[in-house]
């Protein structure tokens, strides 16, 4: 195996950790919208779709 496989097969990794954290925990709900921290619901996570897009844009890569 040279130095290329091994890179890839370490980035595939990662990418495999990332999608799972992200398919398993994802962001919690903690009482509070994770965009702005009004206080919600516990099972609610932002207060409306416009603030769930913009902290999945801030969230993103
Ligand atoms: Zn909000």
């Amino acid at each position: 195996m040279d130095n290329l496989d091994r890179a890839s097969i370490e980035e595939q990794r990662a990418l495999d950790r990332a999608l799972a954290v992200r398919k398993t925990t994802g962001p919690q709900a903690c009482g509070h919208c994770l965009n702005c921290f009004e206080p919600l619901p516990s099972d609610k996570r932002w207060c409306d779709a416009d603030c769930r897009e913009d902290w999945s844009k801030r969230n993103e890569r």
